[in-house]
């Protein structure tokens, strides 16, 4: 399967994901990534290539020894490498192709925003709200 950032100029590809699928509403990833909670899955780092862009990446230690990586020039967060590990962190969403499973847990739900309602059944619109 094939990823990339944003802005095109970072791609990689995964062969496989290495475990299930999980969301984490950790701080550190509510604000890494602007958004309720990141989707994530681990890689094998043999499974991981990357195929562009590797030069364009910026990288951010935001834990002792837990580094994410995104594109220096569009913002998107794609991996997150930890100290003596040999996975990394997918951001799932960053990939263009479906990863054919669905998430099947959360972590980190303690550091959950109040505002987050995975059961609303909010109105749905397949792109912009219509204009009134
Ligand atoms: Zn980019
Ligand atoms: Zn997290």
């Amino acid at each position: 399967m094939k990823g990339s950032c944003l802005c095109g100029q970072v791609a990689y590809e995964v062969s496989a994901l290495d475990s299930p699928i999980q969301h984490c509403s950790c701080r550190s990833c509510r604000k890494a990534h602007g958004a309720a909670f990141n989707t994530s899955a681990a890689v094998k780092k043999s499974n991981f290539l990357w195929l562009r862009g590797e030069l364009l990446l910026s990288e951010f230690e935001s834990s002792p020894g837990i580094v994410r990586y995104f594109c220096s020039i569009c913002g998107s967060q794609l991996i997150k490498r930890k100290d003596n590990s040999d996975h990394l962190a997918l951001r799932v969403a960053s990939l263009d192709e479906d990863p054919g499973q669905v998430p099947e847990l959360r972590i980190w739900c303690s550091h959950e925003v109040p505002w987050l309602d995975y059961q609303s059944k909010i109105p749905r619109y397949s792109e912009w709200k219509p204009a009134q």
